[in-house]
């Protein structure tokens, strides 16, 4: 008994958990769900009342940033990238630990990503990193809040210069808040991610906000085909006749996904404060074993607490994170990495970027695993999941 508990599920041994515990998952409420029901039995299955009161909300719950819902989370970086007329040509700084559609968005405008490493304690963009990047050609810089800790947007802004657009990815931060001042007003736009792991799911489903009602006029445009997207307007005057004054895109957000999402806004500090407390919890079961360790929480910091990173001190250990990962795994704990660098997949290297200048992002892709973290999760989950660590990190050490 007592050689098969400690003889790794990779190795024949019996796993610390009998069911397969996901990295992440939706929590969907009855409330959700009476939302989307009352929708198909609507009028409207697309763009009707929804897609508003859920921009309205959107709004309230950023600090009054104007707001656009659009398709999906890819799709919004996109129309804020097309809102601030990034062209072949200029370059747009991105975190090169980040996931690909960041890059990947730069890319669709014909411009050029340019990668800026991390801060190893946080896996946030580096301003230091940043202000050695910055040259004419630099038009925006588009930074990540990792895991859910908004990015340094006051560094940031003090080493660029007034004419490059401070831009944010905030798949991972709605609700969390920088000083008291919520994601959405940090940087001059904002992008979220509605994927169902993402703190508010809707299926599929995206947004940007922005201050500058402009850039959301834009964008409403840009999601839409291109039509002036006065449609009010062309049903007062009663024609059919619109206009596409430049070409866009179909990144419309339908009534159904705008019912789920709304609702789960309305639930999506619980969920926070949830993950809070579930993050807390492995901060204090996690002190007690060596060679793991969480990122860092800057001070001021509300986190949405979207990912739960660890680190692991490699010396310490036999093996290296692929076996900790495969023995975890093993272990039916459903552990993830995020992300692999951008500059190290084939189409970047095909395109001439490298690693080598993100030397701090390269030495922590080696080492970082994602450990489950959702609100559904219970504290028994979490609990399973320190025992398969220690069990693990008992058989790898050095
Ligand atoms: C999820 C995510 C996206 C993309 O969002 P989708 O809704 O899946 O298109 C972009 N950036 C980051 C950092 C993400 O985590």
């Amino acid at each position: 008994m007592l050689v098969d508990a400690k003889t790794l599920a990779l190795f024949g041994g019996t796993p610390v958990r009998a069911a397969f515990l996901p990295y992440s998952r939706q929590t969907v409420s009855a409330a959700d769900r009476s939302a989307v029901l009352r929708v198909l039995d609507s009028d409207f299955l697309t763009t009707g009342p929804e897609v508003v009161s859920f921009e309205e909300k959107l709004q309230r719950v950023t600090g009054g940033a104007y707001a656009a819902a659009v398709s999906n989370g890819t799709a919004a970086l996109h129309c804020m990238l097309d809102a601030y007329s990034i062209a072949p040509g200029d370059e747009v700084i991105v975190p090169v630990i980040t996931f690909a559609a960041t890059a990947n968005a730069v890319r669709y405008m014909g411009a050029t990503p340019v990668f800026a490493d991390v801060e190893s304690d946080t896996l946030l963009i580096d301003p230091a990193k940043v202000e050695h990047l910055v040259n004419p050609s630099t038009k925006a810089i588009i930074a990540v809040d990792f895991a859910g800790q908004p990015a340094d947007y006051s560094g940031l802004r003090s080493v660029l210069p007034d004419r490059v657009y401070l831009l944010a990815d905030a798949a991972h931060s709605i609700g969390a808040s920088l000083d008291m001042k919520p994601v959405g007003t940090l940087a001059d736009a904002s992008t979220f991610s509605f994927h169902p792991v993402k703190p508010v799911a809707a299926g599929e489903g995206g947004a940007v906000v922005s201050i500058d009602n402009d850039v959301i006029k834009s964008v409403k445009t840009f999601r839409n085909h291109g039509i002036d997207n006065d449609h009010e307007a062309r049903k007062s005057a009663n024609t059919w006749t619109y206009s596409i004054s430049r070409l866009g895109f179909n990144y419309r957000l339908s009534d159904i996904h705008c019912a789920l999402a709304s609702s789960q806004l309305d639930s999506m500090e619980s969920r926070r404060l949830r993950r809070q407390e579930l993050s807390e919890m492995y901060d204090s079961l996690l002190s007690e074993l060596t060679g793991v360790s969480p990122l860092v929480l800057r001070h001021g910091i509300v986190s949405s607490h979207h990912l739960y990173v660890v680190k692991l001190d490699l010396k310490m250990f036999t093996e290296g994170r692929d076996m900790f990962f495969s023995a975890l795994r093993a272990e039916n704990i459903g552990v993830n990495v995020h992300y692999q660098p951008i500059p190290a997949h084939p189409y970047y290297q095909n395109s001439g970027d490298s690693l080598t200048d993100c030397p701090v992002g390269a030495d922590a892709y080696e080492i970082i695993l994602s450990l489950p973290l959702w609100s559904g999760m219970t504290n028994t989950d979490l609990e399973d999941v320190v025992t398969a660590l220690k069990k693990v990190t008992a058989a790898f050490k050095r």
